[in-house]
């Protein structure tokens, strides 16, 4: 692996195999850590942790100073508490992350728009063709990390490659190291050509291949085979007759490092979700709906980001003796905002006994569908606009109040028509949708009839209880 000649020309002139595809994968460096520092300077150089700090808390993010102790994301807090008992909690930031990220989106639409995005902090992007207009590859990475470092004053990664497979393992190489000296930089951009890809691929570990998970990992190693170069050195009916046929076939192919999955714009994940371990199991079903609430907030947060709606609304619930019920609905159309996703979300909590109390609450978002792809109201003949308050991903704390908090109307400068009738139209579009999903939820459901108010009103969510009680997601957020 190294910095050095590709691009189909030039690999053709050299008579190198040949670069079918040109894949860059960029990735940010420990993302929500590293945001949490640029915005507190008094961190840098620490271990940082953003997750949860309590019993049941787990890591989201951690900065290469607490990586240096052997931290990782996704390990439970406890554990990473007792690795680096110095180690500085930060609650997670999600509205935030999402504002970085729409950033980050718009360097990579700057590049290609043959962006597909992994979650907030990272995308691949099929350069082949944007390399006659930008140049070769390398030049293409470093004007990302230039742009990445000067415009948001954090680093990223880049791996570059033939395949998907082989851009994002590349960019894992290029990564800073930890040490206990704090971060050691990376590469920043490492270039693995066609010719080389055995020799990078061989020495990797198997869990280094899509699809290896802990149990698989353990299938193969008790076969004797710890790497990609074990696993290319047996026949695929070896791995077929182990694994099954598809997943067997697909491992032998990749450990050749062969990857046919295109790099598909836009796509995005399956499902947004949110969900949390609550310090002490709840049982109160008020302060449930209002977790839910956040949590909804949240999720909407990164579908604006992510410029996609939701079909469907998930509610996953964990019993203190670990057994889980989940609850979905599919509506009609495509919803983004906190009060519709957490109207559907509440309704469908009201349909499961949480007597024994609750440990866990998860809300997710599926049926993902390109906001613009799922637009039900044409405008046609609207003047060119720039996007208000409300085409801000994750803008403002309170998010979800997409509703009655643009001011922008009434604003000095000329009325956005498009924004207006935009906002004015999805909001009577979800308005009906939702009030019907949460009656046909009830009913299929059997829950307690709660009442026929409004659940969705301007101002946020209104949630009839017996007590009247009623709460939106401003107030609850914290
Ligand atoms: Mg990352």
């Amino acid at each position: 692996m190294a910095v050095r000649g590709c691009g189909a020309r030039t690999a053709a002139i050299s008579g190198e195999a040949p670069w079918t595809r040109v894949v860059l994968h960029v990735d940010m460096d420990a993302f929500f850590a590293s945001v949490e520092v640029l915005d507190d300077p008094k961190l840098s150089g620490r271990a940082v942790i953003v997750g949860g700090s309590g019993a049941r808390g787990v890591v989201a993010s951690c900065t290469y100073e607490a990586r240096a102790y052997g931290v990782r994301s996704a390990m439970p807090s406890l554990q990473a508490k007792r690795l680096c008992p110095e180690a500085i909690f930060v609650d997670g930031r999600y509205s935030r992350y999402a504002e970085v990220s729409g950033r980050l989106h718009e360097i990579f639409a700057s590049v290609t728009p043959l962006v597909e995005p992994i979650g907030l902090d990272e995308a691949f992007l099929d350069v082949t063709g944007a390399q006659n207009l930008l140049g070769r590859p390398e030049l293409m990475a470093g004007e990302i990390r230039r742009q990445v470092i000067e415009s948001l004053r954090l680093d990223c990664s880049v791996g570059i490659g033939r395949t998907k497979l082989i851009a994002k393992l590349a960019s894992r190489a290029a990564k800073p190291r930890a040490s206990i000296r704090g971060k050691e930089p990376g590469a920043g951009v490492v270039t693995v050509g066609p010719d080389e890809e055995a020799a990078f691929l061989r020495p990797l570990p198997v869990e280094a291949l899509w699809g290896v998970g802990p149990a698989t990992a353990a299938r193969l190693h008790a076969l004797g085979l710890t790497t990609v170069g074990d696993l290319a050195d047996v026949p695929s009916s070896a791995l077929v007759h182990q694994l099954g046929s598809s997943p067997g076939r697909r491992l032998s192919e990749l450990a050749h490092g062969i990857d046919r999955d295109p790099v598909v714009p836009g796509r995005q994940a399956k499902s947004i979700g949110h969900e949390e371990t609550f310090p002490s199991d709840v049982t109160d079903r008020s302060t449930l709906e209002r977790h839910a609430v956040r949590m909804a907030e949240s999720v909407a947060i990164q579908l604006r980001a992510s410029s996609v709606r939701a079909r469907t609304v998930t509610v996953k619930v964990k019993s203190p003796d670990l057994a889980v019920v989940t609850r979905s609905h599919t509506l009609g159309g495509g919803i983004d905002t906190a009060h519709s996703l957490a109207s559907v979300a509440v309704a469908l909590l009201e349909s499961v006994d949480i007597g024994a109390g609750v440990r866990l609450l998860g809300v997710a978002a599926g049926g993902l569908r390109d906001r613009r792809a799922g637009e039900q109201l044409q405008f046609i003949g609207v003047l060119p606009t720039s996007r208000g308050a409300d085409g801000d991903p994750g803008g403002g704390g309170g998010g979800g109040g997409a509703g009655s908090a643009g001011g922008d109307t009434a604003g000095p400068g000329p009325v956005d028509v498009g924004a207006v009738w935009e906002r004015v139209g999805s909001l009577q579009e979800d308005r009906r949708e939702i009030s019907a999903a949460v009656d046909s939820i009830r009913e299929r459901f059997g829950a307690e009839a709660v009442g026929t108010a409004a659940m969705v009103d301007e101002g946020g969510i209104v949630v009839p209880r017996r007590r009247g009680a009623a709460w939106g997601p401003a107030d609850e957020a914290s």
